[in-house]
């Protein structure tokens, strides 16, 4: 008996084999995280996406060391809302990992989570990182998720996990344009035969919008609104222009008046909204043209006829794809599923390492 005990202590890369052996079944499954600044999203082998939810954590401070109080949605709702001592955080809002410790803890509660185990041990995992993230941030990525437990860890390029997620053939010798706006950053990259060939990424996305609403808000009817309520109304009305029926619509905001105090509601209409987005907009369309102008000419003249794709949540917001195209002169359209194209790429390199090992980053 004691023998038996003794041998469920022996460890497997630092893992109980007694662990390792229940858990098997579920764990061995190589794993895709698309690690946003907004939203995480974790893609099984063979199954598809399991998880999906914003990439925010919750932490307490109990007498010096942190816990952990929520993740994803739970800890989302938190978000501008919390009692003293807790805070609610998007450790990644830049795009890069911003905190290593809590970023680490993030990716392990997200595996878990993900699994409804005990963490992921022997599986294959493909993680996406910013085109501008440099080489500290890409090792300290890698490191959050080979002490999450994972046995072999890759890493691709966002703007390529989406090209793929996009069905884009980036692997042909003819030029693919992806445009992914995220929460913190918009990644423009033109592709070819596997690798980039231009980019630029900035950190102006869908956070950048709720904050020019927040503000316009504040200036316009001294109303301090939060984030999430900016959100919301960029959700409900926001575009990158008016349509040309000119059909204004309305959404209630909910805030605190900067001069009493106290809290008040007002409406506010889609033409407002449009106007307060137009700097991070212009700025998205300027990161487009700078790409394009970095493209040899034979490239460019693909993107006139293929156009570019727009993933992440911010293609979504409605006109993005006519501005940028009245803009360049390049047609955009809009990705199907345009917030997992990160995930199902990155799944779908993984599904096929050894042809898209080149596209991955040593
Ligand atoms: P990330 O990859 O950085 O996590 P996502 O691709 O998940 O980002 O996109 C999240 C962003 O997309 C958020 O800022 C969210 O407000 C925005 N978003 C989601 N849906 C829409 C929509 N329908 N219109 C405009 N913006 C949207
Ligand atoms: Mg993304």
């Amino acid at each position: 008996m004691s023998n038996r005990l003794d041998a469920s202590r022996v460890k497997r890369n630092g893992v109980p084999v007694g662990l390792f052996t229940k858990v098997k079944n579920l764990i061995t499954r190589d794993i895709a995280i698309d690690l946003g600044t907004a939203n995480t999203l974790v893609y099984v082998a063979g199954k598809g996406i399991v998880f999906d939810e914003p990439t925010v954590i919750a932490l307490k401070d109990v007498r010096g060391r942190t816990q952990v109080v929520a993740i994803g949605t739970d800890a989302k709702a938190m978000l501008g809302r919390t009692p003293e001592g807790i805070r609610a955080i998007r450790p990644l809002t830049d795009g890069v990992i911003g905190d290593f410790g809590i970023a680490e803890e993030l990716i392990r509660l997200i595996c878990r989570k993900a699994f409804n185990q005990r963490g992921f041990t022997s599986a294959r995992v493909i993680v996406t990182v910013p085109s501008g993230a440099t080489a500290v941030e890409r090792r300290a990525i890698r490191d959050s998720v080979e002490k999450a437990g994972a046995r072999k860890v890759f890493l691709i390029e966002e703007p390529i996990a989406a090209a793929i997620g996009a069905g884009l053939p980036v692997t042909d010798p003819t030029g693919s344009m992806v445009v992914d706006i995220g929460g913190g950053t918009t990644e423009v990259a033109v592709m070819s035969l596997g690798g980039i060939v231009a980019s630029k990424c900035i950190r102006v996305g869908g956070n950048t919008m709720d904050e020019a609403i927040v503000s316009y808000v504040r200036r316009a009817y001294n109303l301090q609104i939060g984030e999430s309520t900016a959100e919301r109304v960029k959700l409900a009305v926001g575009a990158a222009s008016m349509p040309p029926d000119g059909d204004e619509r309305r959404a209630m905001v909910r805030g605190r008046d900067l001069v009493t105090g106290v809290p008040r509601e007002l409406e506010i209409g889609s033409a407002e909204v449009v106007a307060s987005l137009a700097e991070p907009i212009s700025a998205i369309v300027e990161a487009v043209r700078t790409t394009l102008e970095q493209t040899a000419p034979e490239l460019a003249a693909d993107m006139v006829d293929r156009g570019m794709v727009l993933t992440g949540g911010g293609g979504l917001l409605p006109n993005l794809d006519v501005v940028l195209e009245q803009a360049t002169g390049v047609p955009a359209i809009v990705a199907n599923l345009p917030l997992s194209c990160g995930a199902l790429g990155a799944g779908s390199a993984l599904e096929h390492l050894r042809a898209m090992n080149k596209m991955l980053v040593h």
